[in-house]
């Protein structure tokens, strides 16, 4: 009879966490969808239907994966501001950066959510501890708050999720959800500190001196650590300035990319799936013109 209850008692609680998790997903669906019509309304970007549902998953199975941290975060979007900055040529700019803090019993920890992969996050943490560093900065030195760690969650899900969600393998999806570690731990020091606000007042300083000579073939052709892309295809290939920069012009004679000469060099509207979205979401977004007037 013990048995029995206890059994029944353990079926209570799978079936509650059940319902606990079916009534969140639906929440955060409503979320997204309000937040991407708010979004929508206020830039006029809309997404194809793949993408909308791709971006809907990433969250999903962020909340799936990290649901420790995302019910223990105890201050959410947290605004740090370093302000009146002074760069080297006289210029005055603020450093504006938004965490997510956890509190537990004796430790406080700032997370850095970011939309990326964790291959790539791990291959280029460099980048990640300078931004971070100055978050700490702010948070320990001007907030005068506590820090025990830090750490970038990487949201993007790997491409074996991808191929599990698109063949609905509930096996395999679970075997990569296993594997998944999204959460890239940064070690915090405050060394470079000084380095890296230079680093971003140097580049005030080239924006307000408009200097915006572009970066060199070598470059263009280097692959990015952590992904078998060249910045040319990973980062020129989405820069809508990439028509009238020399560098990209240079790339372009250069590679065999554009074999069919200026024709396809001026044609190329950029990765083949963004231009299906882009062509997609004009077809189920844009709605016919009622009136000639619209036309003109
Ligand atoms: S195409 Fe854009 S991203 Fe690439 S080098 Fe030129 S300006 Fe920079």
């Amino acid at each position: 009879m013990r048995e029995q209850d206890s059994l029944i008692r353990k079926d209570k609680a799978k079936l509650k966490e059940q319902m606990y998790l079916i009534e969140m997903e639906e929440w955060i669906e409503e979320q997204y969808n309000i937040n991407y019509e708010r979004l929508r309304l206020e830039g006029g970007h809309a997404l194809s239907p793949e993408v909308k549902r791709q971006g809907l998953w990433q969250i999903i199975l962020y909340f799936r994966k990290m649901r420790e941290i995302a019910e223990t975060v105890t201050e959410t979007e947290v605004k740090l501001t370093l302000p009146e900055q002074i760069s080297p040529k006289g210029n005055r700019f603020t450093i504006e950066g938004v965490v997510d803090i956890i509190r537990e019993k004796n430790t406080t920890t700032m997370y850095d959510i970011k939309t990326h992969d964790a291959d790539y996050v791990n291959a280029n943490k460099e980048d990640y501890i300078d931004q971070l560093n100055v978050y700490t900065h702010i948070w320990q030195n001007l907030r005068n708050e506590r820090l025990d760690g830090t750490a970038v969650i990487a949201t993007q899900f790997p491409r074996a999720i991808k191929k599990a969600l698109d063949a609905d393998d509930d096996v395999r999806m679970h075997k990569e959800m296993e594997k998944w570690n999204p959460v890239i731990q940064i070690p915090f020091s405050q060394e470079k500190v000084e380095d890296t606000i230079t680093k971003f007042a140097c580049v005030v300083d080239n924006i307000e001196g408009r200097e915006f000579t572009p970066p060199s073939l070598q470059k263009l052709q280097d692959r990015i650590r952590g992904t078998k892309q060249r910045f040319a295809t990973r980062v020129c290939r989405n820069c809508d300035a990439r028509f009238s920069c020399d560098s990209y012009r240079e790339y372009a004679q250069v590679t065999n990319s554009f074999s069919g000469g200026f024709t396809e060099y001026i044609n190329d509207l950029g990765n083949a799936d963004e231009v299906e979205n882009f062509t997609n979401t004009n077809a189920f977004t844009t709605p016919p013109p009622t009136d000639i007037n619209d036309l003109i």
